[in-house]
This record gives C-alpha cells, structure tokens and sequence, in this order.
C-alpha cells in the first residue's frame, strides 16, 4: 500500500478512536447478486478489542482537519497534531480493500468539520455512494450525521447506510456551549428529527412498496460524554430516557471523559471519570429498555447520583424492601425480572417452566438465576425463609458487593471502553 496513504490511515484512524458510538447492531441487509459484504449481526457486532472496542469496523476519520474548537476533542482546531484528510475515493478505495482482506466488516465513518456542515457531509456521503453504488459494498456502514447538515443530505445518507448518529456530547446546552462554542443543541437535535422523521415516512412506503429501499434499517444513535461537565446521573439519564422514547433511538454511548486537552481550564481538573460510573450507567440504561423501569425509579431528588458501589437494580431493590419477597411460583414476569440475580432470559424460563412444576432453589440455579443475590429477595418451594427480613439493607450491600467481578468486556450491552485502559469491566450480574 502506499506509504502517503498508511501515514493518512495511521492518523485519520487515531483520531477517531475517542467516538465510541460504533457498535453495530439490527440490521439484516443480505448480499446481492454480483455485490460484497453483508450486513447480518453476527458478522459485525461481536468483535471487540482488548479493552473493549468495536473493531471488526474500520473506524476512521475523512479528515481530521476541523474549523471547531470544541474543548473535550483531539481534533480541535487549535490543537497542533499531524493532520491528514483522504479523498472519498480513497477511503472508498481503502474500506473494499480492508473487507476484501478479511480485516474489517464494515465502516464507521466520521469527520471533522470542513467549510460547514453541509460541505463536510456531502464529502462523506461521496465515500458511501462509492461504496454501494460503485463497488456494490453491501457490508455495514455506520454514519456520523454533521450538527446543523441539511435535511436533503440526511434523506440522501439514510438510504445508504445502516445507522446515522448525532453526537449530543454535553448533556445540557449551558455546558455544550461552555466547552464547544460553535455548537448548539438545536444543530444537533434538528438531524436527530430529520433521521426520525424519514424514518418513519420509509415505514409507511414500505407497507405500500415492499420493495422501498430501508432508511437506516438500524436505527440511529448519540453519545454522551460524561464527567467533562457537572451534570450527574439524574440529568444524563433524564435525557436518555427522553431519547429512547423516540422510536428511532437505538443506543445512547456514554462516553468517559478523556483529559486530551489537560491545559483547557474549561475542563475539569481530575484525570479521569471512574470507569465504574460509566458502567453503572449502561446498567441503568439497559434497566430502561429491557426491565421496564422507570427513570425516576433508579435515580430522583432523593438519589441523584448512581450508588457506585452496587448495581442499580440491586441498589433499586435495597431502597424498596416492601416490593419483596418476590414468589417465583405465583408473581408476574413483570415482578420476578426485578429481583437483582434475575435477567430477562431467567425470568421468562421461569415463568415457562413454573407452569409444569413448582420451582425450588435447585431449579433456579439450573435456569440460571444468581441464588447469591436472588436468595434475599424472593421466596420459592421449599425455601424456608424469606432472607430480607433477616438483613438490613446495608448486610445485603456489603455482602453482595464482593459478588461484583471485574471482568473483560463479554458484550455490546456492556458498553464500550476508554481507549488505551486496562480492561477492567464491572460484570452485569442481574
Ligand atoms: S466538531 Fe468538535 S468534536 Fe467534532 S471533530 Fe471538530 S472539534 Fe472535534
């Protein structure tokens, strides 16, 4: 490969290694005839680095040139680092060549900023044209969606590639504006709309015409960084509530706060957001779209901020006692998936294998209930007695705290990590 273009990947790779929004995930787009790639889930979604990064995408910048100074980012425009920029046809050119080496699956394709926002997104939608139209790619492709791009441009992006993001970044726009003055949410809630908005038109065609082609068929995304500002956790997942609830939302990224640019005095003094709160917070997250929580439930006026010590569904359970015992016998599925040691999974093997017989420890464990933080909170056959009663919450938090495991990240759902930090992961243990 030419040595001008390893320097360009080298660079346009590095700098696009802090946006973590690139797990892939719901799209089903098959090959075509005389095409290559596909876009099926296994082939994508489940390559991970070592310390926890998406890497079967090359992930990677068009340009790291970039007319904004946002102070959170390596690529600001007054920081001096080599800066780079491919052509479309190039990165087009790179991407077929990397998928046909067995190196990559797909793209995730990212920019900074150059002109204006319509001018950059045309750049990258150039790249992606190439690659459907040209080289018949069928393989994922993951776009970032530029602040303040035009609507024409997302309607044109969206039929070609498999997810659009836009990136909130700060949580509140007092903050957004503190630390990226060019930016506003309004530029980035309007894309977010658009992408919605013809989302949900491409619905209606396809009832009429199956054969209309799928606007982002997996959806679209944002990432939040968290700890550069003071939100706390009832703000962040305030908002990402907000944001699950419209339709087209499929992941919020919640991305720790990396000091790049240590001499910004904007930004705060200490080194590093503790990995556990961005891991209690994917917790939480997940507690909003799988166990059907209420934000409000896991943290309010009364708990802002998340309990780092203990998960959030346990620490749920610990401040409401009078919810339990839970009997896995006779309760509702909604009930049994709230007791902490109890996923999805567990609670509807329960509800399916209780019709049959009645269920004791033994057959818990089999389906795959964790008895250690389960046994306080539930009552089942031939359990003699209801733990909780015999334990204060703070036994039950100091007990089960040793049951929290570091681990190296096993899923998508277990969030993303840091770039270049040891792999050490807080294991979902529901
Ligand atoms: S717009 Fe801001 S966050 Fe995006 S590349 Fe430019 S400086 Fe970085």
């Amino acid at each position: 490969m030419d040595e001008n273009l390893i320097r360009k990947l080298e660079i346009l790779a590095e700098s696009a290694k802090y946006d973590i929004s690139c797990a892939s995930s719901g799209t089903t787009r098959k090959n075509r005839d005389g095409g290559i790639g596909s876009a099926h889930g296994w082939g994508i979604c489940h390559s991970f680095t070592a310390d926890g990064r998406c890497v079967s995408l090359l992930k990677i910048m068009l340009t790291n040139y970039c007319m904004f100074d946002c102070a959170y980012c390596i690529n600001r425009h007054s920081n001096d680092i080599p800066r780079a920029g491919f052509t479309p046809k190039e990165l087009a050119n790179l991407t077929i060549e990397f998928y046909r080496r067995n190196y990559i699956e797909g793209l995730f394709l990212s920019s900074g900023i150059i002109k204006n926002a319509d001018h950059t997104m045309e750049r990258m939608l150039r790249v992606v044209t190439l690659l459907r139209n040209e080289h018949h790619f069928n393989g994922y492709i993951h776009m970032k969606a530029i602040p303040g791009a035009s609507d024409e441009l997302i309607a044109q992006a969206g039929l070609l590639v498999d997810r659009l993001s836009v990136n909130l970044e700060i949580p509140t726009e007092r903050n957004l504006k503190l630390l990226a003055p060019d930016k506003d949410h309004q530029s980035i809630y309007q894309p977010m709309r658009h992408i919605q908005q013809h989302m949900l038109e491409n619905i209606e065609d396809r009832k009429k015409f199956r054969s209309a082609p799928k606007f982002v068929p997996a959806g679209q995304s944002t990432q939040i960084i968290i700890g550069a500002t003071d939100e706390n956790d009832q703000q962040i997942l305030q908002l990402t509530s907000k944001l699950y609830k419209r339709p087209s939302m499929k992941r919020v990224y919640y991305s720790g706060f990396v000091p790049v640019n240590s001499y910004d005095k904007r930004l705060p003094v200490t080194q590093e957001v503790p990995r556990t709160r961005e891991n209690r917070l994917y917790q939480a997250d997940w507690l909003l779209r799988f166990y059907q929580f209420d934000v409000n439930e896991i943290v309010n006026d009364e708990h802002p901020d998340l309990d780092l010590s203990i998960d959030p569904k346990l620490s749920w359970a610990v401040r409401n006692p009078h919810y339990f015992p839970v009997d896995v016998n006779r309760d509702s599925y909604q009930q049994i998936l709230r007791v902490p040691g109890i996923g999805v999974k567990s609670a509807k093997l329960i509800v399916s294998a209780r019709r049959h017989r009645k269920l004791n420890l033994d057959a818990l464990k089999r389906i795959g209930v964790v008895l250690k933080r389960a046994q306080f909170f539930i009552i089942c056959h031939e359990m003699k007695s209801f733990k909780l009663q015999d334990a204060s919450p703070e036994y039950i938090k100091l007990s089960l705290q040793d049951t929290v495991r570091l681990t190296g990240p096993v899923s998508e759902q277990q969030s993303q990590q840091q770039p270049q930090q040891q792999p050490q992961q807080l294991a979902m243990v529901w």
